[in-house]
């Protein structure tokens, strides 16, 4: 998986930073952050059981969570229009989708991008990003954070920064010549 800052630039890459939405700007960015990281709150359930991977890489990476998930925002944020709708869940997709085009350390390795409809797995071949890495089940919480704040993640970061950055900068100046 990328790292959090890798989801949010690519998230933003999708949206770009016009407010699509007639919540305040504020708000409309709120919800990119939230839904271009919402896959890994899987990383939650296992927190709190102090096994933080147990959960990690399930349901929530699939392109039916991405629906229930923006079908939830839509319901619940009433100024989101339609169109608004729609990139979140580009996002939320965006999402699964950079997961399965990253190194996979631990199995099941990729997303189960079809679930309940398939089981498999998904995962690239070649991967693009390098794997942020968190620890693996069973590993506990101290593993988790060892991993999560290590030399090979910030290398990771870099990576992501270096792809993705020019990614975004591409992304904003296209929409600017839209305009
Ligand atoms: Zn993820």
């Amino acid at each position: 998986m990328p790292s959090p800052i890798g989801h949010t630039l690519l998230a933003f890459s999708v949206t770009g930073f016009q407010n699509k939405s007639s919540l305040s700007m504020a708000g409309w960015y709120l919800l990119i952050l939230i839904a271009g990281v919402a896959p890994d709150f899987d990383f939650l359930p296992g927190i709190l059981i102090g096994d933080p991977n147990r959960f990690h890489h399930g349901p929530t990476h699939s392109i039916l969570a991405g629906v229930v998930f923006t079908a939830f925002m839509y319901i619940i944020i009433k100024p989101l229009n339609l169109r608004a709708a729609l990139l979140i869940f580009l996002v939320y997709l965006t999402h699964v989708l950079a997961d399965s085009l990253s190194a996979d350390s631990g199995a099941p390795y990729g997303v189960p991008l079809f679930w309940p409809f398939s089981p498999d797995y998904l995962i690239s071949p070649i991967p693009v990003f390098r794997n942020f890495i968190h620890g693996g089940e069973g590993g506990g919480f101290n593993h988790f954070l060892g991993d999560v704040f290590s030399i090979h993640n910030l290398w990771a970061i870099a990576i992501e920064i270096l792809v993705l950055g020019p990614i975004l900068w591409i992304s904003h100046r296209v929409r600017q010549r839209k305009v």
